[in-house]
């Protein structure tokens, strides 16, 4: 089972990223998860990125593609993978295409996470992290239990340094440009998969699980 989540900024791929890993127990792979653990390590990678992340702006194509190559290789990957914000950009698309071929394997789906622009401010500037396990939650839609606390884990919430407002209008920006091209791409091979990510968390996951119980063995 090799997928692909799409949606813009805020669609809620993290969110439904942690359901379909729990249900079908394949690796989560995010762009932005990788990037953010590299800036915190401070590495090479997490310096190149961090200037890019602090604007908005897409980290480059080869430095991105670099990354998930290295990552789908791993062994944990032979029974599939879930990339979540990768690709971004037809380039990365490309180059991906050219990796499976390489390994003879290949997409089954794109899902993608449909959701209006207008609706995902909101979304990103309530959105909380837990800094031990990564789970993510919202201040009105999805809140913890109780506050600053993650649910699963105990750990600590926070925010993170590009959900402030004025980063997520350039995000939005720069995202909404890449994903028709894409949609293209994707559309075209007939893999593309298209959610309504405008109903309550557990109704969006209903959907994709139905769209996901063909592939099961
Ligand atoms: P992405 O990974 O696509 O950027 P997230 O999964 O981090 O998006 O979700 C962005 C914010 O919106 C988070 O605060 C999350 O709790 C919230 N969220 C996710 N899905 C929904 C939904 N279906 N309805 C309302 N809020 C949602
Ligand atoms: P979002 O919640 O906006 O979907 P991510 O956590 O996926 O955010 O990405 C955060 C940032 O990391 C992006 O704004 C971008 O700078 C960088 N990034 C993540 N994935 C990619 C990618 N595939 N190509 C280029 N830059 C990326
Ligand atoms: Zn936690």
């Amino acid at each position: 089972m090799n997928l692909i989540l799409m949606g813009l900024p805020g669609a809620g791929k993290g969110t439904q990223a942690e359901k379909i890993v729990d249900e079908f127990h394949i690796p989560h792979i995010s762009t932005g998860d990788m990037f953010r653990a590299a800036i915190k390590d401070e590495t090479q990678l997490g310096i190149k990125a961090k200037s890019f992340m602090d604007k908005g702006e897409l980290v480059p194509d080869e430095v991105t593609i670099g990354i998930v190559r290295e990552r789908i290789e791993k062994e944990d990957c032979i029974k599939g993978f879930l990339l979540d914000g990768f690709p971004r950009t037809v380039p990365q698309a490309e180059a991906l295409d050219h990796m499976l071929n390489e390994m003879n394997r290949k997409i089954d789906f794109v899902i993608h996470i449909d959701v209006d622009k207008d609706i995902l401010l909101q979304r990103l500037t309530g959105r909380r992290i837990c800094k031990q396990c990564g789970a993510t939650y919202h201040l009105i839609f999805n809140p913890p239990t109780s506050v600053g606390e993650c649910d699963k884990c105990g750990g600590e919430l926070y925010q993170r340094a590009d959900d402030n407002e004025e980063t997520v209008n350039t995000r939005l920006e720069v995202n909404i440009k890449q994903t028709k091209p894409l949609m293209d791409y994707y559309g075209s091979q007939d893999i593309l998969r298209t959610i309504n990510g405008e109903q309550e968390i557990s109704n969006v996951f209903s959907d994709i699980e139905q769209l996901l119980g063909g592939l099961k063995r």
